[in-house]
């Protein structure tokens, strides 16, 4: 088995985003030549979280991001972490920092309308994005 990691950014334009970066996972996985396999890709930051979901209506990322905000409010009384940013760090696990696509015959294995998301909860920044692929 052959396991090749790469790394790409995402420059996130507000607060809070999802954005679409399977064509940059798909791009990663060519990239790494392997045909048969799974591809894992993890954010390292604690304010941000990926997450697979669809891509047809954009008015489904609206409702998730919305969602999250009626589920963790902004700020709290008993908010303790001094930077202020404490509903992104929660939102950054709800969501999760990693997932998982399996690859067939060098294709990303994904239903017909889902695609994977990078979470931005505490943007605007640049980010990293990391990807092992692993397989034949
Ligand atoms: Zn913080």
């Amino acid at each position: 088995m052959k396991i090749v990691q790469r790394e790409f950014h995402v420059s996130t334009r507000s607060r809070t985003e999802m954005v679409d970066v399977t064509h940059q996972v798909e791009a990663a996985t060519h990239e790494a030549g392997i045909r048969n396999g799974e591809t894992i890709i993890f954010c390292p930051h604690t304010t941000a979280a990926l997450t697979i979901n669809e891509n047809a209506d954009p008015d489904v990322v609206h409702d998730v991001l919305l969602a999250l905000d009626e589920m963790v409010p902004r700020s709290h009384p008993g908010f303790r972490h001094s930077e202020g940013n404490s509903d992104a760090h929660t939102k950054s696990s709800l969501v999760g920092c990693s997932e998982q696509v399996l690859i067939k015959d060098g294709t990303l294995v994904l239903g017909t309308w889902q695609a994977i998301y990078f979470c931005e909860f505490d943007g605007p920044r640049r980010r990293r994005v990391i990807v092992q692929v692993r397989g034949e």
